[in-house]
């Protein structure tokens, strides 16, 4: 499958906010948001005009679509899942994203960003259950144990991912021992668990795709 491979940041240039996509870039000075540059191809002086509703509905898919890394096929694949499951649609599509096999390496500190969980689980250093899984989109359920295999548990850019664990923890759904790189994922997180996506209005994602 196609995937991005220009500038992140322009990611985050384009819908004007923080998608927190490069580790710890995004936390330091050098982040282009913090600068306050213009979106790509916009005049720094304009207006902001004001968007149609259709706008709006767009830019919010596309910021939860690009927080999560995934291209448009599959995005919409796991709306149409989280429209066919029991409940409210919109806490649905944040539990499956959450369950990403990528998603939680990432959650638990294993790498910096989503993309480079992404490359870790693609390059077979992420166990599930004590077997290997190199599929990121792969669906991470209650009580899975998730660890780094043996092999791969003197990698550098896991160590230092690992960090930030002593700085912020873990999710409160997930549980985490740093020293045997070993995981795991306790419970479904509920909507109102996951508090640190910004304003995402997932209402918007839904008329989206209804039309
Ligand atoms: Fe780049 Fe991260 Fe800032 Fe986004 S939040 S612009 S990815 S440094």
């Amino acid at each position: 499958m196609a995937r991005y491979t220009g500038p992140v940041c322009r990611m985050c240039r384009v819908e004007q906010k923080k998608l927190m996509l490069k580790g710890d870039r995004c936390k330091s000075d050098k982040c282009p948001i913090n600068k306050k540059r213009a979106a790509p191809g916009k005049d720094p002086k304009a207006r902001p005009g004001k968007r149609s509703d259709y706008g709006v509905q767009l830019r919010e898919k596309q910021r939860l679509k690009r927080i999560y890394g995934m291209q448009e096929k599959q995005f919409s694949l796991f709306f149409e899942r989280a429209l066919r499951m029991p409940g409210i649609t919109g806490e649905n599509l944040f539990v499956l994203l959450e369950r990403r096999l990528d998603n939680v390496v990432y959650r638990l500190r294993f790498a910096s960003s989503r993309s480079q969980a992404r490359q870790i689980v693609l390059h077979g250093h992420v166990l599930v259950n004590g077997k290997k899984v190199s599929i990121p989109s792969y669906l991470v359920k209650a009580e899975d144990e998730i660890s780094i295999a043996e092999g791969s548990r003197g990698m550098m850019v896991i160590k230092d991912a690992l960090k930030e664990y002593g700085k912020s923890g873990a999710m409160p759904w997930l549980s985490l021992d740093p020293d045997a790189m070993k995981g795991k994922f306790l419970a479904v997180p509920r909507r109102s668990d996951i508090t640190d996506l910004g304003d995402i209005k997932e209402q918007m994602i839904i008329e989206y795709y209804s039309k």
